[in-house]
């Protein structure tokens, strides 16, 4: 590609990069050069008509400003209220206020201007998630014709689930400006095309493209992964003993953000109906929770956070001995390297998501193994992973015994069978690795058809 990249995400690392897509975003620029646009974690108010510099690495990062109504409104509210449970499955928690999109609008407008000021005419546009579905179009109404890309990282919204969005017809309109719409699985595809099939705007082409009134968007898969050979160096040189003398014999482990698409009440009953049925009362299974706390600041989320409590608790006090919790809740989030020998250690990966984009926990869990004793992974068949993961005991987290018995599986399975497994699971996570799902992902834009004139148009 000639022109810079241009990476917009919502959130931009500041400091040494870590986790993987930020790793990877972060390589892909310094090998291309260009400029990573994401809000400033600076609370500041003032300078909201300009984009700030934040850093000086190989490549420009700049930081658009919101206010603090804007943060409320355009974050926790149209994105991580209305968008969220919509593309979770979860309409029920869908809260529509006027003042929610109005602000996401006028957030994407205005960072449409900004970016569109300091646009070179070769340069590709990467946009990252739900918080920017409009960019494109509002960059378009701008008379922006770079190629402009966009990959969603949540799973895509049901059609039936879009009629609750305050303007459905939006959402295709809004994909339509892209070059190329990037989902994670071929299921995700299939729910776009189907939303594209039944809105009078669109037409297929037989390229498999999508005509939609002036422009025209591919659509397409691109599993995201994970720096699996990073995590399994950490993993081998990882503390794989941090519990001490209260190292329990069966250790399940599950890490998540406290986040209602986990399925984390599913997990906790599953596992109490694991207690509850065993036969060996030597057995001391114990679940180890991690949850790293997230969106204190939304209702549905204070909401799950107390109901979890409740089950903990209630589990706990039903089965502890003096000398075993079985239920461990750790509502915090830990330290990488900790998190990585922790998974190492388990026996077992409990991964219940009811919706979820990819699950990189479940990959995660998979390249900490030790392949001389790996531990089984238990994963939703609702999680993006378990459309190539069939190496793992795949369940549906609504049916409880079914989880509880994976786990009971899990927790007794041989080590040939154990081997075979992770060894397929394994296979999946290297041959999704997040520097292949990059170069993958912009290569296809570069082939996609461009955007060589645009009608004017009305409004975005
Ligand atoms: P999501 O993006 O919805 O949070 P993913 O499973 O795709 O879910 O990614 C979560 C990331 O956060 C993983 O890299 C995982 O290791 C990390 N993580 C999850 N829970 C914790 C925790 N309690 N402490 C530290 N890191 C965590």
């Amino acid at each position: 590609m000639a022109g810079r990249l241009i990476v917009v995400s919502n959130r931009i690392p500041t400091g040494d990069p870590s986790g993987g897509l930020v790793v990877a975003l972060h390589d892909a620029l310094l090998a291309r050069g260009g400029t990573w646009i994401g809000a400033d974690p600076d609370p500041s108010e003032e300078g909201r008509d300009r984009l700030h510099d934040l850093g000086n690495v190989p490549y420009q990062k700049r930081a658009f400003r919101l206010s603090a109504a804007e943060r409320a409104n355009y974050y926790s509210g149209y994105a991580n209220s209305v968008l969220w449970p919509v593309c979770h499955r979860r309409t029920d928690l869908v809260e529509i206020r006027s003042e929610y999109r109005a602000d996401y609008l006028a957030v994407n407008l205005r960072l449409a201007r900004l970016i569109a000021k300091e646009l070179g005419p070769q340069d590709v546009i990467w946009v990252h998630d739900y918080h920017f579905l409009p960019l494109a179009t509002m960059l378009r109404s701008l008379g922006v014709t770079n190629r402009i890309g966009f990959f969603l990282h949540i799973p895509f919204p049901n059609i039936t689930d879009l009629d609750v969005l305050p303007r459905p017809e939006d959402f295709a309109r809004w994909l339509s400006g892209y070059n190329l719409v990037g989902l994670q699985t071929r299921r995700d595809v299939a729910r776009a095309f189907e939303m594209f099939r039944a809105d009078p705007r669109a037409e297929f082409l037989r390229d498999g493209t999508v005509k939609f009134e002036e422009n025209i968007v591919s659509v397409a898969s691109f599993p995201i992964g994970i720096d699996s050979e990073q995590i399994e160096g950490i993993a081998a040189r990882a503390d794989t003993g941090p519990f001490g003398a209260a190292d329990p014999r069966e250790l399940i482990i599950g890490a998540d953000r406290l986040d209602y698409s986990k399925g984390l009440p599913q997990k906790f009953e599953a596992f109490g109906r694991l207690l509850q049925g065993r036969i060996d009362p030597q057995a001391r299974p114990t679940l180890l929770q991690i949850a790293s706390p997230s969106r204190a600041d939304v209702a549905a989320y204070q909401q799950i956070t107390s109901e979890l409590q409740a089950i903990s608790g209630r589990i706990n006090g039903r089965y502890s001995e003096l000398d075993w919790q079985p239920l461990r809740f750790v509502h915090r989030s830990v330290d990488r390297e900790r998190l990585i020998g922790l998974m190492r250690r388990a026996e077992v990966g409990l991964v219940t998501p009811l919706a979820d984009g990819m699950n990189l926990v479940a990959k995660e869990f998979v390249a900490a193994q030790d392949p001389e004793d790996p531990g089984v992974l238990v994963l939703s068949r609702f999680a993006g992973a378990a459309e190539d993961m069939k190496g793992a005991l795949l369940i549906n987290p609504h049916d409880l015994d079914e989880t509880a018995g994976a786990v009971e599986l899990a927790l007794a399975m041989p080590l040939a069978e154990r081997k075979c497994r992770f060894e397929d699971c394994l296979q999946v996570v290297r041959d999704s690795r997040i520097s292949v799902w990059t170069d993958r992902y912009l290569a296809r834009l570069a082939s996609c058809v461009p955007t060589l004139s645009l009608a004017p148009r009305a409004s975005a």
